[in-house]
């Protein structure tokens, strides 16, 4: 099975990987979620991570309900289903 942010549900290629404090490759979220060990937006909600992905996905050419379609799992991704949607969870 193919490997997902837990944040935001994008694909995690090796090259949009996000990276720990000691540099290495996250196996669980994107670079654009996380980076050095740390949320990118750590007050986001599933919301703004839908909003956000969508209007990404849209900039390169996707339809908006495509896009949409796309993200409406967004909540029930690992991140949300934690008590603490601030922190990353260990890896
Ligand atoms: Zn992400």
């Amino acid at each position: 099975m193919k490997k997902m942010c837990e944040s935001c549900g994008m694909p995690l290629k090796d090259d949009v990987k996000g990276t720990k404090s000691d540099g290495s490759p996250s196996d669980k979220y994107c670079k654009y979620c996380f980076a050095n060990d740390v949320f990118l937006h750590p007050d986001a909600a599933p919301e703004d991570m839908m909003q956000h992905s969508v209007e990404g996905m849209s900039e390169k050419g996707w339809p908006k309900f495509l896009a949409k379609l796309m993200v409406r799992n967004t909540p029930k991704l690992p991140r949300w289903q934690q008590g603490d949607s601030t922190k990353p969870s260990e890896e």
